[in-house]
């Protein structure tokens, strides 16, 4: 045996570089060795990557090296290919699962820390033929190894939790690990204790919201395979997964899989590619699939799995649109008669009601009575929304807040202002007005607040302590209230406006799940759908339940412009806090766009939040057909402009906001 012998290496650092930086080491490291190396004045921890080391430049040492199992291969060509498709840095996109606070040793180890590993000799329950059949099918891919896609298409109530736990048992079962992605993991209260009834153990959990010593102890638990499931939010793809077998995305269809800031990418889109990368198994789970989804099952590169029934002969709610033209509601009230008649009845059955408003706050716009001043936002495009509980007008797109001023700054009028609209806290207002005697809940984001409230919230509602529900779209999904038979939809039409490319697709996705939190034991829900188009193709999607139907009239409009999924997108954001300046970079960006066969540029226009934190916005969208490479082509584009400092251009590939 030699002696070890001085060596370079590589070693990418969690920082916005794209390239790793060249180190000395005493001896050869593993690509996937965690370092300690200075980087200017500080210490840093970084990973060997296994790009060829620079063998010309000056280098210094590596300071440490980690006593931590190597970030496996699959992981590293994961954060590779994540930073290509995005165009983002590499360090940024290994930064999303590796923080350097992540391997310092803690001072304390973690208190509220508990997870097992999950018991897979636990048995689950009797399943019925459908779901049986669909285990079967579930069971069998995990078990080959292999990358594949199935979608689980169930509707809401059809055990598709139930179904997807015997994949995870399966994959648990040939020695492998399991991921479950969750579109909001810091509310799923509910799931959490599923899980821990079906496998005897709480799952090792990943979200934002975690402590520094939670983080640590869960990001180790992983890498050493201690930890035979995790679930989380989209950031749980970066997790260190020595030997993943299986990764679901439940509600898969689900906008809040899409990063909107740093790195832009799609946490189901890259679930299957972090799955074909460790030839593993993905699931894609919804009862409205994307028609993303749905395009890839139906040309066969993708399985599908579906659910046409709810367990144990629950059947679907019936949904009716309440035209609010015939029947409008009270003034400056907003729950028809009808409506509330409903809620009348359901409580009088002892049964209980859930009032659906994708809006936070009291009222989405404050005017002057007397001058026609409307509150904005200094920094944004946008009203700010008055919080009646925080006494406060408060901007939704950046943190400004500030107190209902007792006078309009613009006419001086003292006491003039109005709330035009409703938010849900308004909803909850009349609701106490209307039903003095029922026992009312508010669930948003800024009444629940995290995982405690939440269990709480649930607890009140499993036990029926609650009458009446009024909720953001926080309440929509993954729910399963025994009690609870009627849902009403406040505005039904609300999602519709603004128009972008997925409006409709969204609207449906969204407003079908909400109505599956009824009816979803024995007793039947009924769901009412308050609007002023009744006739609009989403609403009749929703009265019929037949949203393949919808689903396929989407794709009709979609596929001869190229519209994703027939098509690509790539949005090129420019912002910048003087005005003239974006608008310049925006047309110079326009003037050196690509083009050629199967590419088009729309824009450069004002982005509807045309000044957001302080910056001006201007777009750019290039649509594509689906051979070109859009990425090389927005690289090259990029390159040939001249991009000033101040000016910052965001890169989105595969928008999902268009705002
Ligand atoms: P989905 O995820 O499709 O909305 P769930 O998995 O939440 O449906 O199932 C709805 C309800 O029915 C849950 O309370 C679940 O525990 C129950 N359930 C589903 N399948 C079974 C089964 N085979 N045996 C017992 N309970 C079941
Ligand atoms: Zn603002």
């Amino acid at each position: 045996m030699s002696a070890p012998s001085p060596t370079r290496v590589s070693v990418l650092l969690p920082f916005p570089f794209d390239t790793a930086f060249t180190y000395m080491a005493e001896e050869k490291l593993p690509p996937g060795t965690l370092v300690r190396v200075p980087l200017g004045p500080r210490m840093v921890v970084g990973v060997v990557w296994d790009d060829p080391p620079d063998i010309k430049i000056r280098t210094k040492p590596v300071a440490d090296v980690l006593a931590f199992p190597p970030l496996p291969e699959t992981l590293r060509r994961f954060v590779d290919w994540v930073a290509r498709y995005t165009l983002s840095k590499r360090g940024d996109v290994l930064a999303l699962g590796l923080k350097a606070s992540l391997l310092v040793e803690p001072k304390r180890r973690a208190k509220n820390f508990s997870f097992g590993r999950a018991d897979i000799s636990l048995a689950g329950p009797d399943l019925s033929v459908d779901q049986g059949a669909a285990v079967d099918a579930l069971r069998a891919s995990v078990t080959a190894q292999k990358f594949a896609v199935t979608l689980l298409d169930g509707v809401t109530g059809s055990g598709k939790t139930e179904v997807y736990f015997e994949a995870v048992a399966a994959c648990l079962a040939s020695g492998k690990q399991a991921l479950v992605l969750l579109p909001e993991i810091a509310l799923s209260v509910q799931f959490l204790q599923r899980f821990a009834a079906r496998f005897g153990a709480a799952p090792a959990v990943w979200h934002s919201e975690l402590t520094p010593a939670v983080r640590r102890e869960t990001f180790r638990a992983v890498a050493e395979g201690r930890a035979n499931v995790a679930v989380g939010a989209r950031s749980a793809l970066f997790l260190p997964f020595p030997d993943l077998g299986l990764i679901v995305v439940d509600e898969e269809h689900e906008s809040a899989f899409k990063q909107e800031d740093g790195v832009m990418y799609h946490a189901r889109d890259m679930a299957v590619v972090r799955a074909k990368l460790a030839s593993a198994l993905c699931v894609l789970c919804s009862a409205t699939p994307s028609l993303e989804t749905v395009e890839n099952a139906a040309t066969g590169r993708y399985a599908r799995l579906d659910l046409p029934a709810r367990h144990g002969g629950a059947s679907l709610p019936t949904v009716s649109a309440l035209d609010m033209r015939a029947n409008p509601p009270e003034r400056g009230k907003f729950i028809s008669p009808v409506l509330a008649e409903a809620v009348r009845a359901t409580m009088a059955r002892g049964e209980q009601a859930m009032l659906f408003l994708n809006r936070r706050g009291y009222a989405p716009l404050t005017l002057c009575r007397h001058c026609g001043h409307r509150m904005a936002c200094p920094n944004c495009a946008a009203w700010l929304v008055e919080h009646k509980s925080h006494k406060r007008l408060i901007c939704h797109h950046c943190d400004y807040g500030t107190l209902v001023p007792l006078t309009c700054p613009a006419c001086a009028a003292k006491d003039s202002f109005a709330a035009i609209g409703p938010g849900v806290e308004r909803i909850a207002e009349e609701v106490r007005e209307t039903f003095p005697e029922a026992r009312v809940l508010l669930m948003a984001s800024d009444v629940i607040a995290g995982p405690k409230q939440a269990a709480e919230a649930a607890r009140m509602i499993s036990e029926r302590e609650i009458d009446i529900i009024i909720g953001t779209q926080m309440v929509a999904k993954g729910w399963h209230f025994p009690a609870l038979t009627l849902v009403g939809v406040i505005d039904a039409d609300l999602g519709l406006a603004g128009g972008d490319l997925r409006a409709g697709e969204r609207t449906v996705q969204m407003l079908h799940q909400v109505a599956g939190r009824a009816g979803r034991a024995e007793a039947p829900g009924q769901v009412v759908l308050q609007t002023y188009a009744p006739e609009h193709p989403v609403m009749a999607a929703l009265l019929s339940g037949d949203l393949n139907a919808f689903m396929a009239q989407e794709a009709l409009q979609r596929r001869p412009g190229h519209w994703p999924p027939f098509g690509r997108l790539v949005a090129l954001i420019v912002s910048c806090p003087d005005e003239k300046l974006a608008d310049q970079i925006a047309r110079a960006l326009a003037r050196a766009a690509p083009h050629g066969t199967g590419i088009d540029i729309l824009g450069p226009a004002p982005a509807p939040f045309a000044l957001l934190r302080g910056r001006h916005r201007r777009r750019l969208l290039l649509k594509a057909t689906r051979t070109i490479d859009v990425q090389s082509l927005v690289k090259d584009w990029l390159a040939r402009t001249d991009i000033p400092r101040r000016v910052r251009v965001d890169v989105d590939v595969d928008p999902v906001s268009f705002m």
